[in-house]
């Protein structure tokens, strides 16, 4: 298997029946991009920048945040690299912020909320990211967006910034797409009006499927109800996808789903574009890939969608599997 999967590491990734999608990895550090390019990633599909604000006891300065997107766009040449803005909060903790305690931190002060609150904050990290786009191909997007108004704000912010930039004479590219993630519900069940302002989106299913099943990621007690197959969460997979490609958009997918053997067929069948995984999964998602039609996998994935449970998802999928 091992030498089947190398084989595939310089080749793009094709279904059976000839459909392209694109492999992408997670990264939280430059230094990742080594193990992306090992094991053949297309792209960046999300660089967690939040790595660079922990483990230290003040901010990152603007120049240190621009060398470490550059050094990214650098060493991914024109391979597009997607970067979120800062997502504290939740589970991740910044004590520098001196953030009072909250009841229910998932559900907080946290991501987009905080940066559009903390506004000193964000255009730091926006100037130090239009900065760096002139290295490479980035695509920035803002996670935890629940309302079309702070997707709005953030890109307002973005847009002040650039002009103030370009004023100094600064050289921004000109082709940053723009693009949110979907993890929060809301987001989801409106996708068709956000997919008219969006240039793209990618699903975060950590926190979809929390959010959407109202179970805590890192609590064991609820663990049995996080269910990246349910079919509640398949369908809302479908509605952004679907507005995604209605208004020309393409839909990637960044949660650890994207990189699960079960759970690619159905995607591809779902039609979304870009798949984010660790850098390990790649190979692995390639050659399965290769062994599917992507047709067939849109006959799984709209029974699928009318399945109750996880049970018969699962049952589903593996019937093809033999
Ligand atoms: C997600 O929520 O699926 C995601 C990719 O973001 P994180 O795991 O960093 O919350
Ligand atoms: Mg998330």
């Amino acid at each position: 298997q091992k030498a089947e999967w190398a084989k595939l590491k310089n080749e793009k990734t094709v279904s059976k029946d000839g459909q392209h999608v694109e492999l992408a990895a997670n990264i939280g550090t430059p230094k990742d991009v080594e193990g992306v390019l090992a094991n053949g990633g297309e792209a960046v599909g999300l660089y967690r920048t939040e790595f660079l604000y922990m483990g230290r006891d003040n901010f990152p300065t603007e120049e240190e945040q621009f060398e470490a997107y550059k050094a990214v766009l650098e060493a991914m040449g024109d391979k597009p690299v997607v970067v979120r803005t800062l997502d504290i909060g939740g589970d991740k903790e910044l004590p520098y912020l001196h953030l009072p305690k909250e009841m229910n931190p998932f559900l907080g002060y946290r991501a987009i909320r905080l940066c559009l609150d903390d506004t000193d904050l964000f255009r730091t990290q926006l100037r130090a990211l239009l900065r760096a786009s002139a290295y490479g191909k980035l695509r920035i997007m803002f996670p935890m967006i629940a309302t079309l108004n702070e997707f709005r704000s953030a890109k307002a912010l973005l847009l002040e910034e650039k002009a103030k930039l370009v004023a100094e004479g600064v050289t921004v590219s000109e082709e940053i797409e723009v693009g949110m993630m979907v993890e929060i519900p809301s987001a989801a069940v409106l996708a068709d009006q956000f997919a008219k302002e969006v240039d793209f989106f990618s699903i975060g299913t950590n926190d979809l499927i929390q959010y959407t099943m109202a179970a805590d990621r890192m609590n064991e007690k609820v663990s049995y109800l996080y269910q990246p197959y349910n079919p509640s969460i398949l369908r809302l997979v479908k509605m952004v996808i679907d507005a995604a490609h209605k208004e020309g958009k393409w839909t990637g997918m960044c949660g650890e789903m994207a990189g699960d053997q079960t759970a690619i067929p159905l995607l591809l069948g779902l039609g979304l574009d870009e798949f984010s995984m660790s850098a390990t999964s790649i190979l692995p998602a390639r050659s399965l890939i290769s062994k599917l039609s992507k047709a067939e996998m849109a006959d799984l994935a709209a029974e699928a969608l009318n399945k109750s449970t996880v049970e018969e998802v699962i049952e589903l999928v593996e019937s093809i599997q033999k």
